[in-house]
């Protein structure tokens, strides 16, 4: 069986963070493993508090389940701190997964910062080289580019600037914009529209996570990026429109349906 593993932080209300990853993962046909960088206390409603897990446990996590078990994806999350990043980093140079999808967590829908603001150029430096793929939204992409927005040209030059970052292919996601989303694949050579079609619910929460894992799961299972991406498309979109009206906050979306 094809493996994955994500690197990203603990929800307790089990919406977004490694609880979406590792259901996105089963959903999506994969083995999945998790290593823990933060834990929230959360649920549909807001963030109350984070504490950031200790930075040798957080390696030993890493080299625990690479020393052992073949991994064909990695995800990444939520990395909370500047050591976090760093740790993270060095362990990905040592033991160079094939396929990387970097989803660059920086603060959740009720606003708390999910990546403290010192920590920002950490994870431009030190992490976009390292990414296969990274799944901006807008306002993410906004943050690494220090420019705004609004239209679909700027989408494009905003992909090839976060390029020239490092990573291999950029998906900026476009929900953010007016209108119907549709998200943009640069993998350095050509640009791929993807269209997507607005579901009206106020529960999302954890879509960037449960999509950033299911493409993971894709390109463990050797598909090429263009379908890795469409196909997670598919099945985040169903997963929405399966959201589940749970708390009284962003309802969490449904893997199994
Ligand atoms: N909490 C954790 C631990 C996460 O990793 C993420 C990921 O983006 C979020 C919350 C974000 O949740 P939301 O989709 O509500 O912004």
């Amino acid at each position: 069986m094809k493996t994955a593993l994500t690197i990203a932080g603990s929800d307790s209300g089990g919406g977004a963070g490694i609880q979406a990853d590792l259901k996105s993962f089963a959903a999506n046909g994969v083995y999945g493993m998790s290593v823990i960088t933060a834990i929230t206390a959360q649920n549909t409603v807001e963030v109350r508090s984070v504490q950031d897990i200790d930075l040798p446990i957080v390696k030993d996590q890493i080299s625990a389940v690479l020393d052992d078990i073949q991994v064909d994806a990695v995800k990444i999350g939520m990395l909370s701190s500047e050591g976090t990043v760093e740790v993270v980093a060095k362990e990905l140079i040592h033991y160079q997964p094939r396929n990387i999808v970097l989803d660059p967590v920086m603060i959740s829908k009720g606003g708390h910062h999910l990546l403290r603001e010192q920590a920002m150029e950490a994870l431009i430096l030190k992490m976009l080289p390292l990414a296969t793929l990274i799944t901006p939204n807008i306002p993410e992409a906004e943050v690494i580019t220090n420019r705004s927005i609004k239209t679909k040209e700027d989408m494009k030059a905003a992909c090839i600037e976060i390029h020239a970052l490092g990573p291999a292919a950029v998906l900026l996601k476009g929900g953010h914009l007016e209108g119907e989303p549709e998200d943009l694949l640069y993998d350095g050579n050509d640009f791929y529209w993807i269209a997507g079609k607005r579901i009206h619910t106020k529960n999302t929460h954890g879509t960037g996570c449960t999509l950033s894992s299911a493409i993971a799961a894709n390109l463990a299972k050797d598909m090429p990026l263009l379908e890795a991406v469409k196909e997670a498309k598919k099945y985040i979109l169903i997963a929405i429109e399966n959201s589940l009206e749970l708390g009284n906050g962003h309802g969490p979306t449904h893997h199994f349906y």
